[in-house]
């Protein structure tokens, strides 16, 4: 049955958050995000409140929460910075879930244990410089030399890449099959940052996100254990698709949260702001901004939380989680933009928070499959030409594990 009532263990965690980004946030958000500054210290304090291993299960040193769970926290962390839910994002979405889907024991052991701990920071690099959307057009190589591959390659656009100790690679492992395009060449591996020829580093110019860490990082002939190797050879390309439908929920469940920050900013300009000897609120034009984003809040929640609710009971939902994705990234670059709109000019300065929302909005309508590949998506869904195959690994049901 679906039910629409958070569970007490999920309202507590959403105050807990409220909580935590209020004392520890939002007083300095806005002075951290222009002086382009990511603050290493907010890893260990969301991993001392467990957020880092929120819903994976204790028995891997979680805590044991359920996807719904991880949905609330990612909403509450973007309502105050996007930087914060894109490391649930790719720690937890891209990452994490994937290890605990399709991890062996030992990967568990040494990967998932201390990262939901919150010992060891993850992320996932699959975009190059000359290929985003395009997942077969990446470049990377490893080739396998005895009980070892030989990495080589750059990631570029990675979130976190200058902070992780852990990093999921796609690269090809088949040269044939990367001459001819085909995915079935691709695999992914787990990447130490303390492995020999890895460097990383931050890129400077991004605009928005300034908050977060955003970089590149290069493998020269990176040896990585053939245990590293996450599902067969041959796997990488569907592991990343994988991880893209836990991802992909964790960023709809985040701008679900940038909606309701806009929504709030304007109410309360909206009061405050009088024209024509009256409150800018009073006006019909400034009431459509403000119903647009009452809509697409509740429009976004209701889907990101379908999601969460079937990956809870264990059922595909590629074709859901790219809708959540799509409408409430989309619906928050709108909600952005007419947030600014209600404010006038002073929401076209730094005084308030609103263009910060913008330049963070934009981020996700192009990460973890673009505005036009989501499109695409759900018009195949719709004519029949996309189908999900069955996977080898689904992500377990809330209450199991895929041990
Ligand atoms: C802040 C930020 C953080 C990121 N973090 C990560 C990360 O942690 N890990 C990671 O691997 N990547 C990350 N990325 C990269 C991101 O996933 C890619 O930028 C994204 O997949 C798009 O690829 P691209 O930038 O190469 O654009 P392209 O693929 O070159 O697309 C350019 C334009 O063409 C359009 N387009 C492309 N193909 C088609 C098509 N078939 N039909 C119609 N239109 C099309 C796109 O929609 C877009 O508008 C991040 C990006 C940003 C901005």
């Amino acid at each position: 049955m679906i039910c629409f009532e958070l569970s007490e263990e999920q309202r507590a965690a959403e105050q807990m958050i409220r909580d935590f980004t209020a004392r520890e946030v939002s007083p300095r958000i806005q002075e951290l995000d222009e002086k382009r500054y990511f603050d290493r210290s907010i890893l260990k304090k969301m991993g001392d409140l467990h957020l880092l291993g929120i819903c994976l299960p204790e028995q891997y040193g979680g805590a044991g929460m359920d996807y719904i769970g991880l949905g609330l926290v990612c909403e509450e962390l973007e309502y105050v910075d996007t930087s914060l839910r894109v490391i649930m994002s790719v720690h937890m979405g891209l990452n994490s879930l994937t290890l605990l889907s399709w991890g062996t024991d030992y990967q568990k052991e040494n990967y998932l244990i201390p990262q939901a701990l919150g010992e060891k920071i993850a992320t996932f690099g699959l975009t190059e410089a000359a290929a985003g959307s395009d997942a077969v057009g990446i470049q990377a190589t490893a080739v396998r030399k005895g009980d070892h591959y030989v990495l080589n390659g750059e990631k570029v656009w990675i979130s976190l890449a200058d902070v992780a100790d852990n990093f999921l690679v796609i690269a090809w492992t088949d040269l044939e099959k990367k001459r001819a395009r085909d995915h079935s060449g691709l695999s992914c591996f787990i990447v130490e940052r303390g492995f020999e020829g890895f460097t990383s580093g931050t890129m400077s110019r991004k605009w928005g996100i300034t908050a977060g860490n955003t970089g590149w990082f290069s493998l020269q002939d990176v040896e990585v254990p053939r245990e590293n190797l996450v599902g067969n050879e041959g796997e990488g390309f569907h592991l990343a698709m994988f991880a893209l439908d836990q991802g992909r929920y964790t960023v709809a469940a985040g701008a679900t949260g940038l909606i309701r920050a806009c929504l709030d900013a304007s109410i309360r300009y909206a009061k405050e702001r009088e024209t024509f000897g009256q409150p800018i609120g009073k006006h019909q034009l400034v009431k459509q901004m403000i119903a647009n984003m009452v809509r697409d809040y509740d429009c976004s929640r209701l889907l990101w939380m379908r999601s969460g609710w079937m990956k809870n009971n264990g059922y595909r939902n590629t074709r859901e989680t790219s809708l959540a994705k799509w409408y409430a990234t989309v619906a928050s670059e709108r909600a952005a933009s007419d947030a600014i709109q209600v404010h006038g000019a002073n929401g076209y300065s730094d005084d308030y928070p609103v263009g910060r929302f913008w330049r963070n909005s934009k981020g996700a309508v192009i990460y973890e499959g673009t505005r036009e590949i989501h499109t695409l998506m759900q018009a195949d869904y719709a004519l029949g030409y996309r189908v999900d195959k069955p996977s080898r690994y689904n992500l377990p049901k809330y209450g199991q594990s895929n041990t």
